[in-house]
C-alpha cells in the first residue's frame, strides 16, 4: 500500500522551504516577463532536482517517482513555471542519458547543471496528436543522416542548445519508421521562430524548421525505428502523472488563496465565506483537487514499484490539467472583478495552466487511452 515514507516528508519540508526562500519573491513578475534568471535554473540544480532520475555517473541521484513528484509539486505551488522548468529539465536529461555514451556524456551533465538545455520537437503545423503522420525525414548519408522537415509547438525551442527530433527514417513503416535524434541546434540549416503564447512565457515557445541538417549518426538514439521503445513509452505514464502534479498544485495554491479572501472579503455584512454559494464551490474544489493529487502520486507509486499505470497515467493527464484550470477559473469568479486584472496572480495562472491541456497530448486523445484500456481495442478509433 503506497504512503509517504519519512524520507519523502523531509524532502517535502525542504523543497518547500527553498521555494519559500528562493522563489516566492518576484513568481509574478517572471511569470510576466517570461523569463526564469539563470540564478534560479542554477539553485535548483545545486539543490539536486534537475537531474533526479539519471544515472550518478551523469551527476544525477536515481530518485523515485514519488521524490521527483514532491519537489516538482512543491515547486509548482510557489512558482508554476519553475516546477515546470524542472519536470522539462529532468525529463530532458534523462532522454539524453538514453543517448550514445559518448553523447550521453558530452550532453547529460550540461543540461543537469543548466548550462545547456534541451527542447523536444514532435509536433508539426499538419500533425500534433497524430504522431505517425509527421513529414520530417531524416535520410542516411554515410555516417550522417540529413534532417529535413518543420516542427512547431516546441517549447524552450528559442534558447535550448539541442532539440530532440522526431523524424521518419522509413517512409513506409508508419510508426515504425519513427527514430529519435539529437540535434545541435547550431548546425547549419537551423530556423527558429518564436511563437506569441498568452501564457507559459518562460517556456518560449518556437518554431524549428530543419533545412538538410547534417546530424552524425551518433546522436540518434536507439535503434532506427525505435521511436517509441518499450523504455520510452514505460516513462510516460508517470510523465503524464508529473505534468498534472505541478498544474494541480497552481490550482491548490489558488484555492488556499480563495479560502483566505473568502474570511475576509465582506458582502451583505458577513465574510463571503458564510455564504454556501462560496464555502460549496471551495468544498467541491478541495475534494477534486485531493482526489487527483491521490490519483497522481499513485500513478507514481506505480511506477516505482514496476506496475502498469497506462490507464490512471492517462487519467492524470486529462483530469488533472482539466480540474486545474476549472479550480483557477472558480477561484477568480470567487475573487471578484480584481480576479480580472494582472494584480493578482489568478489570472497568470490560469493562462499558465490552460496550455498544458494540450501540451503533452489532448484530453480526447488520454481519452481514447484510457478507453482502450477499460473497453479494450474495440474502443481504438483508427483500427
Ligand atoms: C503549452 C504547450 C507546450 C507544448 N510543448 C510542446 C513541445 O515541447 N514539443 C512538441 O512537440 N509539442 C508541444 N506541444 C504541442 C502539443 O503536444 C500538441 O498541441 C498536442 O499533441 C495536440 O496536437 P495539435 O495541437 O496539433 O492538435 P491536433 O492533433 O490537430 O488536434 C486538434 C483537435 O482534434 C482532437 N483530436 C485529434 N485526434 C482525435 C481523435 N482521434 N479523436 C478525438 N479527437 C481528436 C484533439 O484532441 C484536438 O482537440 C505543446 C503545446 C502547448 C499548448
Amino acid at each position: 500500500m503506497f504512503e509517504f515514507s519519512e524520507t519523502d516528508k523531509m524532502l517535502r519540508a525542504q523543497v518547500r522551504s527553498f521555494a519559500k526562500k528562493e522563489l516566492s519573491e518576484g513568481a509574478m513578475k517572471r511569470a510576466k516577463d517570461g523569463l526564469i534568471p539563470p540564478e534560479i535554473w542554477k539553485k535548483a540544480a545545486d539543490m539536486g532536482y534537475t537531474g533526479m532520475d539519471i544515472p550518478e555517473k551523469y551527476g544525477g541521484q536515481e530518485a523515485s517517482w514519488i521524490a521527483r513528484g514532491i519537489v516538482i509539486e512543491e515547486l509548482a505551488k510557489v512558482d508554476f513555471n519553475v516546477g515546470s522548468l524542472v519536470h522539462h529539465v529532468q525529463n530532458m536529461a534523462w532522454i539524453t542519458s538514453q543517448a550514445s555514451p559518448e553523447v550521453a556524456a558530452e550532453w547529460v551533465p550540461k543540461l543537469v547543471s543548466t548550462d545547456k538545455v534541451c527542447c523536444s520537437a514532435i509536433t508539426e503545423p499538419d500533425c500534433g496528436s497524430d504522431v505517425g503522420a509527421i513529414k520530417t525525414k531524416a535520410v542516411r548519408d554515410g555516417d550522417y543522416y540529413l534532417i529535413t522537415g518543420e516542427k512547431t509547438s516546441v517549447s524552450r525551442g528559442v534558447y535550448a542548445n539541442i532539440c530532440l527530433v522526431l523524424a521518419k527514417t522509413d517512409p513506409n513503416a508508419g510508426i515504425k519508421g519513427l527514430s529519435n535524434f539529437l540535434v545541435p541546434l547550431d548546425l547549419p540549416g537551423i530556423e527558429i521562430s518564436p511563437l506569441a503564447d498568452m501564457g507559459c512565457k518562460s517556456a518560449a515557445r518556437a518554431s524549428v524548421n530543419f533545412d538538410n541538417v547534417r546530424v552524425p549518426v551518433k546522436y540518434r538514439i536507439g535503434e532506427e525505428g525505435k521511436a517509441f521503445d518499450r523504455q520510452f513509452i514505460s516513462r510516460i505514464d508517470q510523465g503524464r502523472a508529473l505534468l498534472a502534479l505541478f498544474c494541480l498544485a497552481a490550482a491548490q495554491t489558488s484555492l488556499d488563496d480563495t479560502i483566505a479572501f473568502s474570511k475576509e472579503r465582506m458582502a451583505f455584512g458577513r465574510p463571503i465565506a458564510k455564504y454556501e454559494g462560496v464555502s460549496f464551490k471551495i468544498a467541491e474544489a478541495a475534494t477534486y483537487l485531493e482526489a487527483a493529487w491521490w490519483l497522481c502520486y499513485y500513478t507514481l507509486w506505480l511506477g516505482d514499484q514496476g506496475l502498469p499505470s497506462y490507464k490512471q497515467g492517462a487519467m492524470c493527464k486529462w483530469w488533472g490539467t482539466h480540474l486545474a484550470t476549472e479550480v483557477i477559473y472558480n477561484c477568480m469568479l470567487l475573487h471578484g472583478h480584481v480576479a480580472y486584472t494582472e494584480e493578482l496572480p489568478l489570472e497568470q495562472r490560469f493562462r499558465d495552466v490552460l496550455g498544458f491541456e494540450w501540451g503533452d497530448g489532448t484530453a480526447e486523445i488520454m481519452k481514447i487511452d484510457i478507453a482502450r484500456q477499460i473497453i479494450g481495442k474495440e474502443a481504438i478509433p483508427y483500427k
